[in-house]
């Protein structure tokens, strides 16, 4: 993960511990150089210009410049200056509310949806709720039954929708259900289009005002970098997130999506998805993706 990144900022490290004592030239050298490093890293170039800035407020300082060991506190810096960018405390999913409660997956097509929805069971399940997986996605019937298929291999009850009735409907009788299928959370796995359309966030919007789910998290494909950004900004401003579950970090070399999406919709990452199996959905930790990215 991110590879590249973690190479050249510890490049420019390693140069700035070459120095002893650093001057407040050889701190911008440095700072061109990890503004480099993250812009070839596909962060979105406001936020960087934001970090850097940010990053020297701090490093050209006193406590910096005569320090005895003055590279060390820059990387400590850079270090807390990108957990604060990525959202400084872990956020956990929101379970707020009267059961059933409902967590609401939304996202572009092939981003992980339904893989996420059985992998946020399990995790439900591990945390001592009943989830309850619900198809919405009636456009698709292969999708529904990716979703039944799926349910059946880890053990948890499925929601018998059917492509001709509405989502919104689906919803709702799945909700009713949930008790006597020994639920307490329905995870609503929601249809996705190839791109942003308004016919898609209406639906979606009409589901969440009639379900009113205590947690929408959008799945968005870390691969994707910056659209990945601009997708999040807008399907944030039809349905106002809860927050973001960034999949396929296993294959994302480059990070851009993981170090931008906060700080440009202000939602928090609530999970990584890190592989294709169920068990590869990983709490989002702001400090250990830091520490990570600072190998
Ligand atoms: P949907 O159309 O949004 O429901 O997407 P799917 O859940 O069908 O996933 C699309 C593809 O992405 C499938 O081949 C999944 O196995 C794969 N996928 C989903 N999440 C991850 C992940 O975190 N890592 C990897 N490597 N693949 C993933």
């Amino acid at each position: 993960m991110f590879d590249n990144l973690s190479d050249k900022l510890n490049s420019v490290f390693k140069k700035l511990k070459g120095h002893g004592k650093l001057s407040e030239k050889n701190i911008d050298e440095g700072l061109r150089e990890v503004r480099m490093a993250l812009l070839e890293a596909d962060a979105h170039y406001r936020v960087v210009k934001q970090l850097i800035a940010d990053i020297r407020a701090r490093a050209i300082g006193q406590e910096v410049l005569e320090s005895l060991t003055p590279a060390q506190q820059v990387i400590k810096i850079v270090n807390e200056e990108l957990t604060a960018l990525m959202g400084s405390e872990k956020e956990a999913l929101n379970l707020s509310g009267a059961m059933p409660q409902a967590v609401m997956l939304v996202g572009l097509q092939g981003s992980g949806k339904t893989t996420t929805a059985g992998k946020l069971a399990v995790h439900l399940r591990k945390n001592g709720k009943k989830p309850y997986l619900v198809p919405l996605d009636v456009y698709r019937p292969a999708a529904i039954d990716q979703l039944k298929k799926l349910g059946e291999q880890l053990s948890v009850p499925v929601f018998d929708s059917s492509p001709e009735m509405d989502p919104v409907e689906i919803a709702q009788k799945a909700r009713q259900k949930a008790p006597s299928e020994g639920c307490d959370t329905l995870v609503l796995d929601t249809a996705g289009r190839l791109h942003v359309d308004s016919e898609l966030m209406n639906e979606l919007s009409r589901i969440q005002k009639a379900i009113e789910p205590s947690d929408v998290l959008l799945i968005a494909d870390a691969m994707t970098g910056q659209d990945a950004v601009n997708m999040a900004e807008s399907f944030d401003q039809a349905l106002d997130l809860g927050g973001i579950v960034l999949t396929k970090m296993d294959g994302d070399a480059r990070g851009g999506a993981a170090l931008s999406i906060k700080a440009v919709t202000g939602k928090p990452v609530k999970f990584i998805g890190v592989g294709e199996k169920t068990n590869a959905l990983e709490e989002f930790h702001p400090d250990r993706m830091a520490s990570r990215i600072l190998g």
